[in-house]
């Protein structure tokens, strides 16, 4: 189903098919393998994929590799890995623009040959200062006059590998005085000594992005090549060299605004730097903004999806708040988690009188929504463990959980009331003594009495230890200073608690799905667990607690 009016890069495209501009869409989603994707990413990814599944045409996946000090088979492994996980499929369409590099070669000798191109033996920093400023016209090289002959002899030695990196590199001739700096005779190609993941030591020179980018869209046959706000000053002259290179086909590029979320940076630079610092565990850190580090939180895809769907897309850029996609989260959580119970902090009670070695099995429901989802049996017995934080010594007015004298209800099983504490020589609570009232069972008082707060609760004996991580923002900030990001990471992103208990369906469960454990949230099993080891992680609490 095409979604046209959905916003303004649909619109083009429903409009293209109509005048038959194009009888058949093709996008591209093109990630240079230096990083993991991150959730900026995913919306490029569903915005590429999407339209051409809706509009029925088709999406290339195309690996940007030319800067292949910076690129390595983990991420291109993971890219695909990603984007599968989020939904999306480029069947066999997977491309490399290293494929095009002989070709993209032969187009710049062309270049060449018209008199588009020069060689300049100007380092780095020349030709950054004398490509002029805003205000001011940029300065031709002293090289910008050498003839097509000499050009083409370097270009080859340039290629033959002859020169050390960055004696000389390739430049449009176009001009220095125009208004758009990017059209201030661009480089090419520059000279990398370096082994490329995919065509090895065959290159010792490699394209710029703004030259291998238009005709790798144009070999490919993309008719919409949507991209980045940033790259709005590039279109001039993206289009220059489509005018000026003999491609098969000629693709048009649009921008859109990139996503910023709140309390996260997405560059990749950023997380690069992270993760090599070790501020994190690895790009997957359930912390982080990529999508393996989504995945590994448990965040569903569907959630994703839903929440770049929400954000749509805009020719300005904004910061969203992190608080949508948490919506997103919860949403479908809520519509899909099994309900488990689980005690973070646990303190133990002991059931007066209940007799001792008695044990006896009650029914909780898995889903309250979804009675198809069924029900399982918790063991109950007279050794039981609560959450520290439902108990109160002395208690303020409004506190309706456990005290001493108050009465309350544990889920699916009865009500109990606080007859006195057990203290350790420190003076702290470490057990509590109650009694239980038989004719409660389910959950509700023959007599009609009602009680203010029902609590979850575990079975002392049959529940299993398990390691608890709490995630939070991993900045402190709601707008990171990306130049500085150390001294806005959050200390307290991460919180472990060890000795958490778990029912015994939860331990047993092998299954990858997020729980929601009442009252608690919703939490999936994590990658370092092992058999006596159980650890899960928080995907997200059940309320909004911080996006004030
Ligand atoms: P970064 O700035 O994090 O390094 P990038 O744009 O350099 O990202 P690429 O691998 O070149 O990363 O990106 C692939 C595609 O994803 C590009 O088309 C780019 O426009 C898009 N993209 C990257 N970041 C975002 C974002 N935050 N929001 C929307 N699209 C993005
Ligand atoms: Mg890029
Ligand atoms: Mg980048």
């Amino acid at each position: 189903t095409a979604e046209a009016g959905r916003d303004f890069i649909r619109d083009i495209v429903q409009a293209d098919l109509s005048s038959h501009r194009h009888d058949r869409i093709v996008t591209r989603f093109p990630p240079e393998p230096n990083g993991y994707l991150h959730i900026g990413h995913a919306k490029s990814i569903a915005l590429n994929f999407g339209i051409a599944q809706e509009f029925g045409g088709q999406c290339n996946l195309r690996f940007d590799d030319t800067n292949p000090t910076r690129e390595e088979q983990e991420f291109i492994d993971s890219i695909q890995a990603d984007v599968h996980w989020l939904g999306f499929d480029w069947g066999t369409n997977l491309f490399f623009a290293s494929d095009y590099f002989e070709r993209l070669y032969d187009w710049a000798e062309g270049l060449i040959k018209a008199g588009h191109a020069y060689v300049d033996d100007q380092s780095q920093e020349e030709i950054r200062l004398s490509r002029g400023t805003l205000t001011e016209p940029g300065k031709n090289s002293p090289f910008r006059g050498r003839s097509i002959e000499e050009n083409l002899d370097l270009f080859r030695r340039m290629k033959a590998g002859e020169f050390p990196n960055g004696t000389r590199v390739l430049r449009a001739k176009i001009d220095m005085a125009a208004g758009n700096i990017n059209l201030r005779d661009p480089v090419l190609y520059r000279i990398l000594h370096a082994h490329h993941p995919r065509t090895g030591d065959k290159w010792s020179i490699y394209p710029s992005y703004d030259y291998a980018h238009g005709q790798s869209d144009a070999i490919e046959g993309i008719t919409h090549s949507i991209c980045t706000l940033e790259f709005e000053d590039h279109r001039p002259l993206y289009e220059w060299l489509l005018d000026k290179l003999p491609v098969p086909s000629k693709p048009h590029q649009y921008e859109m605004a990139r996503l910023n979320l709140t309390y996260t940076l997405l560059s990749k630079r950023v997380l690069t730097q992270l993760v090599r610092d070790g501020h994190v565990s690895g790009w997957d850190d359930p912390r982080m903004p990529t999508i393996a580090g989504l995945k590994r939180r448990g965040v569903p895809p569907a959630a994703v999806r839903e929440f770049v769907k929400r954000i749509g897309v805009a020719k300005a850029n904004s910061v969203v708040d992190v608080g949508m996609l948490e919506f997103c989260i919860r949403e479908e959580l809520n519509r899909t988690a099994l309900r488990r119970m689980a005690v973070l902090r646990p303190l133990k009670v002991v059931i007066e009188n209940y007799p001792e070695g008695q044990v006896e099995e009650l029914e909780a429901v898995n889903h309250p929504d979804n009675p198809e989802a069924g029900t399982r049996k918790i063991a109950f017995g007279r050794e039981l463990y609560i959450e520290r934080d439902d108990f109160m010594e002395n208690p303020p007015k409004k506190f309706f959980r456990l005290s001493p004298g108050n009465e309350v209800r544990l889920r699916y099983a009865y009500f109990i009331k606080c007859t006195s504490v057990v203290k350790n020589d420190a003076g702290e609570v470490v057990e509590l003594r109650c009694t239980y009232d038989p004719a409660t069972k389910g959950g509700n008082a023959p007599d009609g009495r009602k009680v203010k707060a029902t609590m979850h609760w575990l079975p002392a004996a049959q529940s299993k230890p398990a390691e608890i991580r709490i995630y939070n923002q991993l900045f402190s900030n709601p707008s990171p200073n990306a130049a500085n990001f150390t001294a806005d990471l959050n200390p307290q992103s991460l919180e472990v608690l060890t000795d958490a208990r778990v029912e015994p369906a939860i331990a047993e469960s092998n299954s990858p799905d997020v729980m929601q454990f009442e009252r608690q949230g919703y939490f999936v099993r994590d990658a370092d667990s092992t058999a006596d080891r159980l650890v899960f992680n928080r995907t997200i609490g059940l309320r909004d607690t911080f996006a004030k």
